[in-house]
């Protein structure tokens, strides 16, 4: 909802909407027709008969040596660009891809993907774009109903989608670019022809293809080059999934105006911290993004230092973020518009001085109407359904003729016969000087960071449950102007006080099942009956907060101090007035960023100091109490950690290093599919424990799988190790083989054990030992150095707590006063590690393995090539990765690769 408008102002707005008669409108003024007329004049000349990859082919040749596009480390100019593209085309049409032909694109975010966007166009075929992270079910649905000859994806995704359509693979087609001319196929491609058909959230359950022409999108990208304006000397941060219309303008709008794009990896896009780093780093210039994504660079620590151009739109710009980003950027545009108009159909730029956030007026050849049902235009003021024609409006949904005739509808306001304007379901109002107010939706559809949702589709998901009567889905903003989904739902068995979080947890995993993880409601509340309006509607307006909802009914207080602190601090933090102590921290809306608020506060009530893995571990306030309660005595932590336990996949067990803990996993897990569960065994975390943690690797191994088989008997199983843990991983890998388990996969994590050989008979030991010794002593001291280094940095970029307590940790060369328990406490672990490294027998099993090498070595390593593996395995692979010995954890590169393996593996 607009900033401007709170529920009652929309709910009087939708009332008065609903009401109108036509007798009630003023008749349409010859003065009115004038001043609609003169505010739609957006007519500018543009090429409308050019197919869009002819202009951005043009650009080779103006700026052959300029870099087009930037992906990590890989840079692309237009000259090679245009040439992949000529050449991968010439690939489709040998696969006889013909004009007219659908093509699905599944690939990652890459350069590659780009290149083969505009290859698929420059074959005349027609592309839809499918983000590989989207549920299986809704992307073969697609293919099925584009009825795509071909999809393009990666090896990665070999075999993955069912579909008639023909898969080739973008690595299998790349060795043989070179065969292929690198001069433009000849395909004659028009405005009229089809560029591609984008699906989009519907009523019913399953998604409908938009259809958008090469004239639509040129339009669209000339209008964009002059407002909000982009230039060749722009560099522009592409971070929107290829699914999500808005992400043509930050593809095609760089490649129109000579520009450079950097695309931002899947996993940068969902975290501020890296996108910060990327817009730095390559000193990006705009960056187009929903709300949400706006938050999140805001959380981030975006601030002025880093002027941008922002553009922002896809759901109502609050006014209070408008401020905050007004602070920070060099100019804030706010963009509106549906799929169907083609990307964006208004623009605004916003200044501090707006008291009320407009929609701004029609970008070039674009008209706006404001209508009541009869298609009466409205006067300024007067709120009315948001209708627009023009040049963007696409050419109807793919095999829905019903649905197209609904929503594209004759333009009486056109003067050309035949022209079409689209029914938007907004709510807006002209304001005196022209301008647009959007004022929400008349429909259920509703946005949360920036996807369309219709609510529909959830609600009948949801019905289809043994045990649910009925469900209703709405969206509504938490304490943090945050719109969260809501489902209020009616359980058939009213004996609900058994299992609610069972059941919760159940209809979230149907949901995960078959839609995006965006469209999983928040919250889900049990009501005994849904609200009615006098004429017997729902009505969603007056469903209650979830604090006052039913499940108070079944909340269950505080029963003594501790639990009453905790609540407390879960109601502050998660916006709720009551939380009851059997509740779910993650059911009810909690996040890893709220996790940290919560260990923060905790750790300020409590003076002692938590890892955030606790809240993994005790996700209820009863669990938590007891654990806070029981700390000092006994403790309750136990070595297995769920650092991310959702997802269908199977797991991965990473076993941690010496002073390794959760903490250090959070991001690393974060960045491995949405899929992959990953649960961490580590080490003790407080004295308590360590009195009943083995002194002995193989007894520290012999823990570990107790533990991993309680949860989880049968396997296969994937086992990594960081640094020691390595060791403990190998010594795990040959307990459980001999247990009849079978281990799939061995990853060791930057451990080096070539001096383990000194251990070993028939070696020159002293002479050996001695020089090691030196080297590694040489080491330590640049390590210490770079380390501390290294951690200041990204203790200031990442301001957790992992970072901290490391800088610490080095620091405490310089600084005595460091915590001097903690540091005692993490010596004794440390002791206990290296004692149990020292007598630790290794000897050869048959296993491969892979080697996972920091490019940077942290410590002195004689065997560069295997890390002193060789005589004790069957097989190595090495995957050299980013980063020093701790760094490797927070980069993208070990996730990935590792992802692959797992992919490979465990499949
Ligand atoms: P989509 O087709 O996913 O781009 O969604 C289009 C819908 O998003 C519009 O019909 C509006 O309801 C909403 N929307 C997009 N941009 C804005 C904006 N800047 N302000 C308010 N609502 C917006």
């Amino acid at each position: 909802m607009n900033g401007i408008t709170n529920n009652n102002d929309l709910k009087s707005i939708t009332s008065f909407f609903e009401k109108q008669e036509i007798s009630l409108i003023a008749p349409t003024t010859e003065e009115l027709s004038r001043q609609l007329a003169e505010w739609n004049n957006t007519k500018y000349d543009y090429p409308a008969h050019t197919a869009l990859h002819k202009l951005i082919s043009g650009r080779a040749v103006e700026c052959p040596d300029k870099t087009a596009i930037t992906f990590g480390e890989q840079k692309i100019t237009y000259k090679i660009l245009n040439e992949q593209v000529n050449q991968l085309a010439a690939i489709l049409i040998k696969n006889e891809v013909k004009k007219g032909d659908r093509v699905g694109l599944a690939l990652d975010r890459s350069a590659e993907m780009v290149i083969a966007l505009l290859a698929i166009m420059k074959t005349g075929a027609v592309y839809i774009p499918l983000d590989p992270q989207f549920p299986l079910n809704r992307i073969n649905y697609m293919l099925e109903d584009s009825q795509a000859v071909i999809l393009l994806t990666s090896i990665k995704y070999k075999n993955h989608f069912q579909s008639p359509a023909k898969e080739l693979l973008i690595e299998e087609l790349w060795e043989t670019l070179d065969n292929y001319p690198a001069t433009d196929p000849e395909v004659e491609v028009n405005g009229n022809d089809l560029v591609y058909i984008l699906y989009t959230s519907g009523s019913t359950g399953l998604p409908k293809g938009a259809q958008i022409t090469h004239q639509n999108l040129v339009n669209f990208l000339i209008s964009m080059q002059r407002a909000p304006g982009l230039t060749a000397t722009d560099k522009l941060l592409a971070v929107t999934t290829i699914s999500f219309d808005i992400a043509g303008l930050e593809l095609y709008l760089p490649l129109l105006a000579g520009a450079e794009i950097v695309i931002a990896d899947t996993k940068a896009t969902k975290d501020g911290w890296a996108l910060l780093d990327i817009i730095k780093k390559e000193k990006v210039s705009v960056l187009q993004a929903t709300p949400y994504t706006w938050r999140l660079l805001l959380e981030a620590g975006w601030d002025a230092s880093t002027p941008l151009k922002v553009i922002c739109g896809g759901e109502a710009l609050p006014l209070e973020l408008s401020q905050k980003i007004l602070e920070r950027a060099s100019s804030l545009w706010n963009v509106y518009g549906p799929t169907e108009t083609t990307i964006w159909s208004t623009v605004k730029q916003l200044t501090s001085a707006d008291e009320v956030i407009s929609i701004g007026r029609p970008i070039n050849n674009t008209a706006i109407y404001i209508v009541d049902k009869y298609l009466n235009p409205l006067a300024p003021g007067i709120p009315g359904e948001i209708y627009i024609g023009g040049d963007g409006v696409a050419m109807g949904y793919l095999n829905r003729p019903e649905l197209t005739a609904e929503k594209f509808v004759e333009d009486p306001f056109s003067k050309q016969a035949g022209n079409k304007m689209y029914r938007t379901g907004d709510l807006g109002k002209f304001m005196p000087n022209g301008e647009i107010e959007c004022l929400g939706r008349i429909d259920a559809q509703v946005k949360i960071r920036g996807y369309r949702i219709e609510t529909g589709v959830l609600e009948y998901q949801l019905a289809k449950e043994n045990d649910i009567k009925q469900a209703v889905v709405i969206a509504r903003p938490d304490k943090f102007g945050v719109d969260k989904l809501l489902a209020f739902i009616i359980t058939k068995n009213t004996d609900e006080a058994l299992n609610t979080t069972a059941r919760i947890h159940n209809w979230k995993a149907v949901l995960k099942n078959s839609l995006p993880d965006y469209m999983v409601p928040d919250n889900f509340i049990i009501v005994p009956a849904m609200p009615l309006t006098p004429n017997g509607k729902i009505d969603k307006k007056a469903l209650p907060d979830p604090e006052i909802s039913d499940t108070v009914k079944l909340h269950t207080g505080p029963r003594n101090e501790t639990e009453a602190v905790l609540t407390g601090i879960w109601q502050e933090l998660l916006g709720l007035q009551q939380v009851g102590i059997y509740d779910n921290f993650f059911d009810l809306g909690g996040h890893s960023l709220l996790a940290l608020r919560v260990i923060a506060n905790v750790e300020k009530v409590t003076s002692k100091q938590f890892p955030v893995n606790v809240l993994f571990e005790y996700q209820t306030i009863e669990k938590f109490a007891e654990f806070l309660e029981e700390d000092g005595k006994k403790s309750k932590l136990q070595s297995l950690v769920p650092i991310k336990a959702a997802g269908n996949n199977k797991p991965l067990y990473v076993v941690s290093g010496i002073n390794g803990t959760a903490f250090a996993f959070v991001r690393f897990a974060n960045m491995l599919d949405a899929e992959q569960p990953v649960y961490l065994l580590q080490e003790p975390q407080e004295i308590g424990e360590m009195e009943e943690f083995p002194a002995t690797v193989e007894g520290i191994a012999a823990t570990y799988i107790d533990q991993i088989l309680k949860q989880n008997p049968d396997g296969p199983f994937a086992i990594a190790g960081h640094c020691f843990g390595g060791i403990i991983a190998f010594e795990m890998a040959k307990q459980m083989e001999k247990m009849g388990k079978e281990v799939k996969l061995l990853a060791l994590m930057d451990i080096d054990i070539s001096d383990f050989e000194t251990l070993q008979p028939g070696m020159k030991k002293n002479l050996y030992f001695i020089k090691h010794k030196i080297q590694n002593e040489l080491h330590k001291i640049y390590k210490n150095t770079y380390l501390f280094v290294a951690h200041r940095q990204l203790f200031f970029k990442y301001r957790n707590e992992y970072h901290r307590r490391l800088l610490n940790k080095y620091k405490k060369i310089a600084k005595p006063n460091y915590n001097i328990e903690e540091y005692n406490f993490s010596q004794k672990v440390t002791q206990l590690y290296e004692k149990a490294k020292k007598n630790y027998q290794f000897t050869p099993y048959n296993i491969d393995v892979i080697i996972f090498r920091a490019k940077i070595a942290s410590y002195h390593r004689d065997d560069k090539k295997f890390s002193g593996w060789k005589p004790f395995v069957n097989s190595i692979e090495v995957r050299d990765v980013e980063g020093d010995h701790l760094t490797m954890l927070e980069s993208n590169d070990l996730p990935t690769i590792l992802q692959q393996d797992l992919n490979r593996y465990l499949k």
